[in-house]
């Protein structure tokens, strides 16, 4: 009918609008494979940005050089976090467009003090890092990433357990047949946080009658390999994550499968649209967060000042007040929405949800209960997104977190907002978001990467 037509709100699968897109979007989704593979870890994420960055012709920061229109360059906050930069037409004072992802995900973190024996098997104990369902870490292949640093401040770069000619980890779970008393434990007891150590040896340095032997072979494993010792691990860095490689979900290969989407399907897409930029209106920062699963805290979460000390040196480089330049700018804070799950649709009110197949999410607030802890965006903001949206036929969709009430979450929002920047929710819809294997569908990869194109064009 006509009149139902021109007045209601439709929400639809996204196919119809885009179907002569599928092969632009089966060829993003390949790249976006390969990042997902390479960048486990905040680290890496940051190693790998800057291999395609310098790729593309950013360089590093120098503040003694000038910058004008098309100028590409990168800021390495700590190798944890990084801003990757294109100089626009306007100077500063016109603002600066900001897509904000971060890098960080859900993991097991080793202690400071990991390694032990016991019956004869040696362990790691580990700290598990972000909301993760405890259970979930169990019985998969694991492998270890991160660094090592030694006193004379010599890094180590550790990464085991990826290749197939490598060993991997595992954390242990108890038989089902001697489960009795660990099923009656809730569900977020099933497995506690001090029942995740990670299995790394069971073979004695050699056949003397001494104790602790399993442990010593690991530390000569260690030794011969890096150069390491047991104290070194008292300033090192490594994270527990799961062993899988990205892999296409569905017989119709629509999805994709893969540990760490939340958040590297925004940070690709962030990415890809700053690669090959050329002079865009205003200056395009694609900004690559850490810490955000934890907070955004420390040094290299947006609870910083590291954005805020990117956009004034950037400022005081063309002449303009810092302060004019953060009052101006714009971000579009992208992460993921949790898709609704045919399976558990209890969780979600559906009128105001987000689906797989309908396109980036435009979130205008997170948080829990009354909206504690989010950044509600202006009605004013949400406009002008919205028809940047339609006008380059983007498919989208609205969605919050879930049902009111039931939880809640939080982005790396409200601190960029903080700062006194336009800011909004934009993102992918995930499957078993946080999971050690989490599913998004191609279609809604690509769309984000759209809006971020036309975002920073
Ligand atoms: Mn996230
Ligand atoms: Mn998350």
């Amino acid at each position: 009918m006509e009149l139902k037509e021109k007045l209601f709100y439709k929400r639809e699968t996204g196919f119809k609008k885009v179907w002569d897109q599928l092969d632009a979007m089966e060829e993003f989704s390949v790249g976006y494979k390969k990042y997902l593979d390479a960048a486990k870890t905040e680290r890496e994420a940051v190693t790998e940005t800057i291999r395609i960055a310098e790729n593309a012709g950013f360089k590093p920061f120098d503040k003694a050089k000038k910058y004008s229109c098309g100028d590409k360059y990168y800021v390495n906050n700590r190798n944890k976090s990084i801003a990757l930069v294109v100089v626009g037409k306007k100077d500063a004072s016109y603002g600066v467009r900001i897509g904000a992802a971060h890098i960080d995900s859900p993991r097991l973190d080793l202690k400071p003090n990991p390694l032990y024996e016991d019956l004869d098997l040696a362990l790691l104990k580990t700290h598990y890092y972000g909301g993760i369902k405890k259970y979930q870490w169990t019985a998969i292949p694991l492998a270890l990433h991160g660094v090592f640093v030694k006193k004379d401040g010599t890094t180590i770069n550790v990464s085991i357990g990826e290749a197939e000619d490598e060993p991997c980890f595992v954390v242990t779970d108890l038989l089902p047949h001697l489960s009795q008393e660990q099923n009656k434990r809730p569900l977020n007891e099933g497995i506690k946080g001090e029942e995740l150590n990670v299995l790394i040896g069971s073979r004695p340095f050699n056949c003397d009658d001494e104790s602790e032997m399993v442990k010593l072979n690991i530390l000569n494993i260690l030794f011969e390999k890096y150069g390491v010792c047991e104290e070194d691990f008292l300033s090192a860095e490594l994270e527990v994550v799961p062993a899988f490689k990205a892999k296409d979900v569905g017989l119709d290969r629509s999805l994709i499968g893969a540990y760490g989407h939340d958040d590297r399907v925004c940070a690709y897409p962030c990415i890809k649209a700053v690669e090959n930029l050329i002079a865009p209106e205003r200056t395009a920062i694609c900004l690559l967060a850490d810490k955000e699963e934890i907070g955004s805290v420390g040094a290299t979460g947006l609870d910083s000042d590291f954005l805020r000390h990117l956009i004034s040196d950037l400022a005081r480089n063309q002449g303009v007040e810092p302060d004019d330049a953060l009052r101006a700018s714009q971000c579009l804070s992208a992460d993921v929405n949790a898709a609704i799950d045919p399976t558990f649709q209890d969780a979600f009110e559906k009128k105001n949800g987000s689906f797989i197949n309908q396109g980036v999410v435009i979130t205008k607030y997170t948080g829990a209960r009354g909206k504690s802890g989010a950044n509600d965006a202006s009605a004013e903001y949400m406009a002008q997104i919205r028809a940047m949206l339609d006008e380059a036929n983007i498919v989208w969709q609205v969605g919050e977190l879930g049902r009111v009430d039931l939880g809640g979450g939080g982005t790396v929002a409200l601190y960029v907002a903080g700062l006194g920047i336009d800011t909004v929710d934009v993102g992918v819809p995930v499957l078993s978001m946080h999971a050690p294997y989490e599913t998004v569908s191609k279609l809604d990869v690509f769309m984000t990467f759209r809006t971020m194109q036309e975002f920073f064009k």
